[in-house]
């Protein structure tokens, strides 16, 4: 998974003596049936060679073969987008295997080029999940479909009701308050955590996890600024794997992801009906894409349709007509029109967002975008 922390400090090993190679890579199987990307890589790194700096070409020689040998060792396990990153002056790799379109880039240069993956951090919602009880706490975030623990936070000294015997000098409502007190302690501790790590990752969503009561005080603990970034909140167990804490925070998930969709979705066809650089209907983004004028696309998660493609100049169309309109080149079928269009979309940096099910998008042709111009 991607963090800001680990590309800021990737972002610091640039310097003038260093070689770094940094390649994004399409390898969606459904834009690359023929491992199409394998090609692409050799003649990018071809055009490099014609035209770039022979030095520097030399330096990056190790990590050129070290990139190729990794594709072709990996191509089962490849998703929709792969970054690369290499600097063997370094002894630097790092791979992100991405399940998002990427726009194929192959860039050398004496520092990493990141760009790409700090917008995926910006683009793709990232959320951070707490998860808290009486005296631990554990840290994640999801981006992306995936989860990644980031850490675990335990107070050693909140009394547990198994060192009860322990406290037989306490009356009960002494002790209770002195469990109190020490969860107290313990929450603020965590929140103290929690909240220099939210910061540095710039996370605006939260949810918050565990024991109903532990969830409910946390919550309340929470400095007013960050209360208002919890989107929600889910009942765990403490000692859930990974896995399983992802499964229960996606109700809260989706509750939230829907309605932002639905909010994008409305502003959208309004938009697209005043006609203020927006349109929906596949054949209307086809054309604006043919244009270059996306600026984001819109499209329902399981939208599909056949189309065409020009064999000479890419263009997409849905519908039947002789020889491609821009070029006049031959025109074949194609089954995945709109996983061409989004791809198209990447390759304009444009940003392409997966909404789950919306009848509003689905009665406008299932996809929409917002326009540059
Ligand atoms: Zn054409």
């Amino acid at each position: 998974m991607i963090s800001l922390e680990e590309l800021r400090d990737i972002a610091k090993m640039g310097n003038k003596g260093a070689g770094f190679v940094s390649l994004y890579l399409n390898v969606n199987p459904v834009t690359n049936p023929g491992g199409e990307y394998v090609i692409w890589v050799k003649s990018a790194v071809k055009e490099l060679q014609d035209a770039g700096d022979k030095a520097m070409l030399k330096r990056v020689e190790p990590d050129l073969r070290a990139i190729e040998v990794y594709i072709r060792n990996n191509k089962r396990a490849l998703k929709k987008g792969l970054a690369l990153l290499s600097s063997s002056d370094n002894s630097f790799w790092r791979e992100y295997n991405l399940a998002v379109p990427v726009k194929s880039e192959l860039v050398i240069d004496n520092a990493p080029y990141i760009k790409p993956l700090l917008d995926m951090l910006k683009r793709y919602r990232r959320y951070a999940v707490l998860l808290v009880d009486k005296e631990t706490a554990r840290i994640f975030v999801i981006h992306m479909g995936e989860i990644t623990e980031y850490g675990e936070i335990h107070t050693e000294d909140v009394p547990g009701k198994h060192k009860k015997g322990g406290w037989f000098a306490l009356s009960q409502t002494h002790y209770d308050r002195h469990i109190d007190y020490h969860v107290g302690l313990h929450l603020k501790g965590v929140i103290k955590q929690f909240e220099p790590f939210i910061k540095g990752e710039d996370i605006n969503r939260l949810l918050i996890g565990g024991p109903e009561e532990a969830v409910l005080k946390t919550k309340a603990l929470l400095p007013k600024g960050i209360q208002a970034k919890v989107i929600g909140t889910f009942q765990a167990g403490m000692f859930e794997g990974t896995l399983d804490v992802l499964k229960r925070a996606e109700p809260v998930l989706k509750a939230y992801e829907e309605q932002a969709a639905s909010d994008s979705v409305r502003k959208l066809i309004d938009r697209a009906m005043k006609n203020e650089r927006a349109v929906v209907g596949l054949e209307a983004v086809l054309k604006a894409l043919q244009e270059s004028r996306v600026q984001k696309l819109m499209l329902e998660s399981e939208a599909t349709a056949f189309g065409l493609q020009c064999k000479a100049c890419g263009a997409l169309s849905e519908q039947e007509t002789g020889p491609c309109p821009y070029c006049g080149g031959e025109m074949e079928g194609v089954n995945f029109l709109i996983e061409l269009a989004a791809q198209k979309a990447v390759e304009q940096n444009a940003e392409v967002i997966v909404v789950p099910e919306n009848k509003d998008l689905r009665l406008s042709g299932s996809v929409g975008a917002l326009l540059r111009f």
